[in-house]
């Protein structure tokens, strides 16, 4: 006699089925669920955290026309790199001057990092923490949406996928730093950049004596894909608040024949700016509307472009300056003086490259 094969257990289906149900809602969790927000804070917020400064004896006696700072947000990985990128800086310019650096990071930088920095540079050291609140998601923006726009971009944009690069720390928040508070002006300065001229004045001085509050070294095209609803949005803003624009405002200067952002901006890695400029309701009520908007999140928008439009909007362009006479190289561009007896005596760039 023939036995028949048993039926398929009852309910072994739908187990599998739970159990696929419940992979698939540990995924959502896993990247819907915020950090621990107060694990977070305790770490920003730990006393030996925040801010720790290694001064220079000497470099307070030194007097400076303006209060000044080189702003560096680096990982502990970056090390070797920033430290190159440093000894241009001291040997183009700084080692006459001693102005002080801020160290930003979202982890805590390492005892090595720190010691590299001490012994690179000829000011005051202040290292600190950047604030989680700084460098999170809003709550308002849908992240199972921005996760799948970074999917999206992932492999057509340059950090599309990455959800630090779209922090915008930059944008919005780094002048807000409690170690920014005793300054005026700041200098960006990024782990691998050249200084490849001497630099024979004070820029920061040049910034106070000439009222300029914003400058650039290098401008290019932004990535369409990455702001593709700024420029409305920013027009929406216009519209919000007329009285925050310039009477004299730059905007003309960004835009195609037919009105609309023709993706011109200042490269933001290097930028000599006064910190008034970021700190005016003009531009926090602009970083709100922006942020709000979601566009960090859901498109990829960069600081560069923001700070650009920020400027062309809110400043005279009496108040923007080209620092052409400053060698700078950010691979893969470059800003470099082309006057042959400047570059001779001054530079070590290749003004044809
Ligand atoms: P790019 O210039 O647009 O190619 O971007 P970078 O990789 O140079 O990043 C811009 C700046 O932000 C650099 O100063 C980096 O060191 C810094 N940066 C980027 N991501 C992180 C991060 O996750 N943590 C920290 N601490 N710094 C970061
Ligand atoms: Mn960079």
């Amino acid at each position: 006699m023939q036995h028949q094969q048993p039926p398929a257990a009852p309910g072994l289906l739908p187990a599998r089925a739970v159990l696929l149900l419940a992979a698939v809602a540990a995924a959502v969790l896993f990247f819907a669920r915020p950090p621990p927000i107060e694990q977070a804070r305790a770490l920003a917020y730990g006393p030996a955290q925040i801010r720790e400064s290694r001064l220079k004896p000497g470099a307070a006696a030194q007097p400076r026309p303006v209060r000044a700072a080189f702003v560096v947000l680096a990982r502990n990985s970056e090390l070797h790199a920033l430290r190159a990128s440093i000894r241009q800086l001291e040997d183009q310019f700084n080692a006459r001057h001693h102005y002080p650096y801020v160290f930003l990071n979202n982890e805590p930088f390492s005892d090595e990092f720190k010691q590299a920095m001490e012994w690179a540079t000829t000011g005051d050291c202040h290292f600190g923490l950047v604030p989680y609140d700084h460098w999170s998601v809003p709550p308002w923006v849908d992240r199972i949406r921005a996760m799948r726009a970074r999917v999206a971009m992932a492999a057509t944009v340059p950090y599309g996928g990455s959800e630090s690069y779209r922090k915008m720390f930059e944008s919005g928040f780094f002048y807000r730093h409690p170690l920014l508070d005793d300054f005026d002006y700041y200098w960006r300065v990024e782990p691998g950049v050249e200084f490849t001229c001497r630099i024979p004045y004070d820029p920061f001085q040049y910034m106070a004596d000439n009222s300029k509050l914003y400058g650039f070294a290098i401008s290019l095209r932004e990535f369409p894909a990455t702001v593709r609803s700024l420029w409305s949005v920013t027009n929406a803003f216009r519209a919000a608040y007329p009285e925050h624009v310039s009477a004299n405002n730059t905007l003309r200067w960004l835009m195609t024949p037919a009105g609309d952002y023709n993706m011109c901006h200042f490269w933001s890695n290097f930028e000599i700016a006064a910190l008034a400029f970021f700190r005016s309701p003009q531009y926090r009520a602009y970083f709100d509307f922006l942020d709000r908007a979601g566009g960090f999140f859901l498109e990829r928008w960069g600081d560069a472009p923001v700070h650009t439009l920020a400027a062309a909007m809110f400043l005279d362009k009496s108040q923007v300056h080209y620092f052409g006479d400053i060698g700078y190289h950010h691979p893969p561009f470059q800003n470099c003086p082309t006057d042959p007896d400047y570059n001779g005596r001054y530079c070590f760039c290749n003004s044809n490259r």
